[in-house]
């Protein structure tokens, strides 16, 4: 008995230790550089300080053309910054863009996007420690092959005919109407049809654009759960999705309530950009009163793997917003603001 409560307390102990070595003191990622390093190598060097990696906290995984590094035990800190991300000249001819993003506690998810097509072969990964004689942080290295030659209609059309793939969430639909207005107007219908408008407006601006729902469906069944619903929204983005824009309806109890606003997750530093892009172009519509920008954990924007933004029209529980939400004109508005955002996000101060 006594033997049998000591192995008790000993493994006690040791499961203590192990709990406490893998909650360590997360890392601080403090840079990204894509180096163009040689005729066959492109190198990613990510550095960071404030503690050790090993190589079991990288993950990898190529699909279609992005890079995806998974971080355990890190915080993305200067690197969530446009500034913290650089890719020298020689690089951005096989690098098209960097993303950062947290996606949960101490977790760092970054996407390389190539402009060529690699295996999971074409990757090295190693570990540099810190050099302090030559002010160098400790790095994570990816030598990645280049594929300059290897099919050269695929990288002109790579370089010159990629399109920009836009994901377009519409609110509720199928068995779940949303919220409903006071003459019965519902939130499913005007998020379906301003994304329907907006996808139109998007394709001619030259997106590639991916609709969660195009008619008055349930995306994965009805009556599923709240989070298998949604997932199957997320899931409808591609890996290589750059935006994911999520529409929908305001509701309150109070008909009085009233105004548009537009959220991001905490700490999504980008989706926080796409969010207020979105509400300058939908305050910029005039009529509804704004409230603003705000940072909220609803599961498309914290699940979604690229920047995500979800916005609501306006309220449909009040009598004269949700007249204005029905209506075509206004949809139309709706969509261009939608539209506008997206251009401003590419063209304006973005990471190209
Ligand atoms: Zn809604």
């Amino acid at each position: 008995m006594l033997k049998r409560f000591l192995t008790c307390f000993v493994l006690l102990i040791v499961l203590t230790i192990a709990g406490t070595v893998s909650a360590a003191k997360p890392v601080e990622l403090t840079g990204i550089n894509a180096i163009d390093l040689d005729n066959e190598t492109l190198r990613i060097e990510i550095s960071y300080n404030g503690g050790q990696l090993d190589l079991d906290n990288i993950l990898t995984e190529v699909k279609s053309g992005i890079l995806r590094v998974e971080l355990d035990n890190t915080l993305p800190g200067r690197v969530s910054r446009i500034s913290g991300t650089k890719i020298d000249s020689g690089a951005k001819d096989f690098v098209e863009k960097i993303i950062t993003n947290k996606t949960q506690n101490n977790h760092t998810s970054i996407q390389v996007h190539l402009r060529s097509t690699i295996g999971q072969d074409d990757i090295k990964i190693s570990l540099e420690p810190a050099r302090r004689s030559e002010k160098k942080s400790a790095c994570i290295i990816l030598d990645v092959k280049k594929y300059l030659n290897a099919d050269e209609d695929e990288w002109i059309w790579n370089r010159e005919g990629y399109q920009k793939i836009i994901v377009l969430d519409p609110g509720h639909g199928g068995s779940d109407a949303g919220a409903i207005g006071p003459t019965g107007v519902t939130e499913k219908s005007v998020s379906l049809a301003v994304s329907l408008k907006a996808e139109k407006l998007l394709t001619d601006s030259g997106y590639k654009v991916i609709m969660t729902r195009t008619t008055d469906i349930d995306v994965a069944a009805p009556g599923v759960p709240d989070a298998t619903e949604l997932q199957a929204r997320v899931d409808k983005a591609p890996p290589n999705a750059e935006l994911f824009i999520s529409v929908h309806c305001n509701a309150f109890s109070n008909g009085s309530a009233n105004g548009m606003e537009t959220f991001h997750a905490p700490t999504a530093v980008q989706g926080a950009r796409l969010a207020r892009l979105l509400n300058e172009e939908l305050a910029r519509l005039g009529g509804l009163n704004n409230r603003g920008v705000k940072a909220a954990r609803f599961y498309v924007m914290t699940h979604s793997q690229c920047p995500a933004s979800l916005i609501e029209l306006g309220f449909i529980t009040n009598y004269r917003e949700e007249k204005l939400l029905a209506s075509n004109d206004y949809q139309q508005k709706l969509a261009q603001a939608i539209t506008n955002a997206v251009n401003r996000y590419f063209n304006q101060g973005g990471y190209d």
